[in-house]
């Protein structure tokens, strides 16, 4: 409407903020950009980034909220890459009292879900449209295309669909890695899940490296010939590609760089917060729990090198033979991976019926297909399941990995058994495993648990001989 107003205007001139402005700025985009001032905080953020990589672009510094905010076309769309937390609150704030009816505020910062829940509600009783998306792929996801997890204010889907598009990457097939997610803070719980499952993934190529150097005694060129083939097969996946390019990478002094990093694994609480919210929706997350618990067992250092020698002193000598073995990796790693897949599927499922989100499963698998740290072949397999017209209870009752996990199981239980024998750990391949049992068991000894729960706390429990839904307590004791 306005020809001398911008299409969209952006707040926080941080790594992801100015890549997604430059990333915008590329799909033709005009855009205003804005970063607080304030003294003693690092000054002129806008300056540095218009004068620099900004320059000679459709890019628009402002200092100032109220121009900044005067310069985009209505209906405005702003979108905040700001820290997550209270910043986006206090922005909020600032920004109410400048807007018109009908703007739209998008957060694509890392927020938790639950802010966003209010952050919606709060924004539409003022007139405004607020969309919280996950946004993954990092810096470099950031400028040349991320995978994009939109939800909230279903309004403004149309008014920001055309951009949010246009930055998102593409899959292989070239559909844009950006799709409404649902209301609410329904885009910024499928970034959360999104996140736990890198957690787990990555710990399950790490143990499959394990088992190949200290069992198999393969050289580092040998696990990334291996990763290598795996990427060529059902595994092709992004991390599978990267742990390929860090094996075979050396350092200045012409030593594997991998057999000089301290084993002691780093956090930032999103694995910790797809866990704890798998726990209040009552969803087993086993897989992405260990993960995140064996980054913090690995973070002790110290007590791990003195535990190994007090117990565990001498280890079982254990030598496992080449190919097959490596096909039976292949199969711990990919059933792993499936069933930490299912898990976290499961999870957005339950948060869909327990919030009234209606996710579509099929169109999150997609949206993980490009951009973000997980993508990979596999996802498509998962959203064909999921689309199926007999939609799965379950993803692993799909038909087509009900196959699968029967196919891997042989090589996966052997796997996991040897490596126990022989002292090694592979918590994420055995948590794995041990799931799948228990899904597959149509008795589990939960009955004496309900025993044990009525006899101490008159907890009560249902029978096997009666119709579900009725609750019986037993005097154990039989004092009166
Ligand atoms: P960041 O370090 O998380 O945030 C820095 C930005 O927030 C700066 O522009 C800073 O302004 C601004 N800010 C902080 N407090 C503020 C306040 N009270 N009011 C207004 N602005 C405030 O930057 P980032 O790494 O680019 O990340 C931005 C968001 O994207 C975060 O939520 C992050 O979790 C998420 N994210 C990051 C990545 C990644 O790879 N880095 C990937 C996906 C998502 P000043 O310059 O004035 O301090």
């Amino acid at each position: 409407a306005n020809q001398n107003k911008t299409h969209i205007g952006l707040i926080g001139l941080a790594v992801m903020g100015e890549n997604l402005a430059l990333n915008m700025e590329s799909k033709g985009w005009n855009v205003s950009v804005y970063n607080r001032t304030v003294p003693g905080v690092e000054e002129g953020v806008v300056e540095r980034f218009i004068n620099g990589r900004a320059k000679g672009k459709n890019l628009h510094g402002f200092t100032d909220l109220k121009a900044f905010v005067e310069s985009i076309a209505a209906p405005r769309k702003i979108m905040m890459m700001v820290r997550a937390g209270s910043p986006v609150d206090e922005l909020m704030e600032q920004l109410f009292p400048l807007l018109s009816p009908g703007d739209i505020l998008i957060d694509g910062g890392n927020s938790n879900y639950e802010d966003t829940n209010r952050r919606v509600v709060l924004a539409e009783s003022k007139g405004f449209l607020f969309v919280g998306s996950g946004v993954s792929g990092g810096e470099e996801g950031a400028l040349n295309g991320a995978s994009i997890m939109p939800g909230g204010s279903v309004k403004a889907w149309p008014e920001v669909k055309p951009i949010l598009q246009s930055i998102a990457a593409k899959a292989p097939d070239g559909t844009p890695c950006c799709e409404w997610v649902g209301p609410a803070g329904s885009g910024h719980f499928v970034k959360m899940i999104h996140n736990g499952i890198e957690y787990g993934d990555m710990q399950l190529i790490a143990e499959a490296y394990w088992v190949m150097k200290n069992l198999m005694n393969l050289s580092n060129d040998e696990m990334a010939n291996v990763f290598d083939g795996w990427n060529e097969g059902k595994l092709r996946s992004y991390l599978i590609e990267i742990t390929t390019n860090i094996l075979r990478h050396k350092d200045k002094s012409g030593d594997y760089l991998i057999d000089k990093i301290l084993d002691a694994a780093g956090q930032k609480g999103t694995g910790k917060w797809s866990v704890i919210n798998a726990m209040e929706l009552g969803m087993p997350l086993g897989l992405i729990a260990t993960a995140v618990f064996e980054r913090s067992l690995s973070a002790q250092k110290g007590l791990r090198v003195s535990a190994a020698s007090q117990l565990i002193p001498q280890h079982a000598s254990v030598t496992l033979d080449k190919n097959e073995w490596i096909d039976r990796i292949f199969s711990a790693l990919y059933a792993s991976k499936l069933v930490s897949y299912a898990q976290g599927f499961a999870v957005l499922q339950r948060a869909s019926d327990t919030f009234g989100w209606q996710l579509n499963l099929a169109s999150v698998a997609r949206l993980w297909r490009g951009g973000c740290i997980i993508r990979s072949v596999f996802l498509n397999d998962i959203a064909d399941a999921f689309e199926a017209a007999d939609k799965p209870e379950h993803l692993l009752l799909a038909p087509y990995f009900c196959k699968e996990m029967q196919t891997l199981l042989p090589g996966w239980k052997a796997l996991v058994a040897q490596a126990m024998t022989a002292e090694l750990p592979v918590p994420a391949f055995s948590s794995a495993l041990n799931y799948f049992y228990s899904l597959a068991s149509s008795d589990l000894p939960a009955n004496l648990v309900q025993a044990q729960r009525d006899y101490f706390g008159a907890h009560t429990f249902e029978r096997k001989d009666t119709a579900r839904g009725q609750f019986f307590h037993e005097n154990w004791t039989g004092h009166g």
